[in-house]
């Protein structure tokens, strides 16, 4: 079946024809054959070079040999034990060596669990009720979080099925904003139990906060006794070492992970100070529990991953993306257009708006229709992005050089097209 039919036959018994939604992109999505280094091959046969990585995990590359010997070793001693191992304590050993705020871990199974259950535990905590988020940043896809913008007040659900008594006590604050977040705090710190953040906004494109922003928000919620949740699922091992607590220096009580931490199997953890995270069942009254939380082959892919991200393959891989950020620049400025280029670390993305994008408002007065039409463009050149202006595009360690000019390349072509230049 080519494509086309395959969606058709997904859509029957798929709803929307996807597991997940963002993946389904008109007029229908390629079907994924297999995953090798920087190549993503659909059953066409047609390799395109991946900068979606999985929306993030995949920072060594699909299938990377080292990893995959040290899984297929693992899954001959078993998959699933419903018991402790070892290897739990090396890869908690491994996260609180790397990140500053992580005393304590408790390993869950994607990053939507892993938010979910840091703010149970900092409502737990603190006795506290309400929690702050950001405009536009996403944190899974579970009731608390699964909000629309309101500034400053109670926010409504953001999707169908959530009763609007669930997200009463979700309030949200303009991302960069430091008097709204001080004024929410003011008014409503004794009801306030944490502020969730994405440090940097991975969910919106790519936006970093303005210096001096998350030390305020440290600041702020510290003064006002409100627990600091930095959700690092993209950002972590992804900035560096230690994630962006590392990379900016700012040091929240609990921290939550997934993506890279799996090595491209499921995973989540959340992680914090100790005194926080002792109250977690079965030592505190904080209830969580999961059937495959520590399961034996992520935690095992996510050590022998980690065991490779060393200060170095950070250095490298950042010097990388920094030229290829510059060459994306000169390029623009080559065709006299004024787009932003945004982006630390291997994290990339092009907004396509004429001026500079710092929060939610912001970014979505991005050009979304021609985003779209340099998105299939890309495609056609061989080159996979998410199909989104609010999606973040990733380079691995796997990418070569030549494989970043090939992307810069065909970034050029399709722009040209999306801005019908010659
Ligand atoms: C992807 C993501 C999540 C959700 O993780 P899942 O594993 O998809 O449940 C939460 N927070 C952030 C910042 C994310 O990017």
């Amino acid at each position: 079946m080519n494509p086309e039919e395959l969606f058709n036959e997904s859509k029957k018994v798929i709803p929307g024809g996807v597991n997940s939604p963002v993946r389904a992109f008109k007029p229908y999505p390629f079907f994924v054959k297999e995953a090798k280094g920087s190549s993503i091959i659909d059953t066409e046969g047609n390799s395109y070079i991946d900068h979606c990585l999985a929306y993030g995990p995949i920072i060594l590359g699909h299938s990377d040999e080292d990893v995959m010997a040290d899984v297929y070793s693992q899954m001959q001693k078993g998959t699933a034990y419903g018991a402790p191992t070892e290897d739990e304590i090396e890869l908690a050993k491994e996260v609180i060596d790397r990140v500053p705020c992580a005393e304590m871990v408790r390993f869950v199974n994607s990053g939507t669990e892993a938010t979910m259950a840091a703010i149970r535990l900092a409502r737990g905590y603190t006795g506290k009720k309400k929690i702050v988020k950001f405009e536009g940043a996403y944190h899974g896809a579970h009731d608390y979080v699964l909000v629309k913008s309101g500034s400053g007040a109670a926010c409504l659900p953001d999707s169908k099925g959530i009763p609007e008594e669930t997200t009463s006590n979700t309030l949200s604050v303009p991302f960069n904003d430091k008097q709204a977040l001080a004024y929410l705090l003011e008014e409503h710190a004794d009801e306030i139990a944490c502020v969730i953040i994405e440090p940097v906004m991975g969910n919106i494109g790519c936006v970093q906060p303005d210096p001096g922003f998350l030390k305020f928000v440290r600041k702020a919620t510290e003064q006002f006794g409100v627990l600091l949740i930095f959700d690092e699922v993209i950002t972590g091992f992804r900035v560096s070492r230690g994630g962006s607590q590392e990379y900016f220096g700012i040091k929240p009580d609990l921290v939550t992970f997934g993506k890279i931490l799996g090595g491209g199997f499921p995973i989540g953890a959340y992680a914090g100070k100790k005194e926080i995270m002792e109250l977690i069942a079965p030592n505190g009254p904080v209830y969580q529990a999961g059937t495959f939380a520590g399961n034996p082959i992520s935690i095992q892919a996510g050590l022998s991953t980690l065991r490779r991200l060393d200060y170095q393959f950070y250095a490298d891989l950042s010097r990388k993306s920094d030229e290829f950020r510059k060459s994306l620049v000169d390029i623009l400025e080559d065709l006299g257009l004024k787009l932003q280029v945004v982006g630390l670390s291997s994290m990339f993305q092009i907004y396509f708006n004429k001026k500079p994008v710092y929060n939610y408002e912001t970014a979505k007065k991005s050009d979304t229709d021609k985003f779209m039409i340099y998105f299939r463009e890309l495609l056609k050149q061989g080159v996979f992005i998410p199909p989104s202006q609010f999606e973040c595009n990733f380079i691995s360690g796997a990418h070569t050089r030549d494989d970043l000019e090939f992307t810069a390349n065909a970034i050029e072509n399709a722009i040209k097209v999306a801005w019908d230049l010659k």
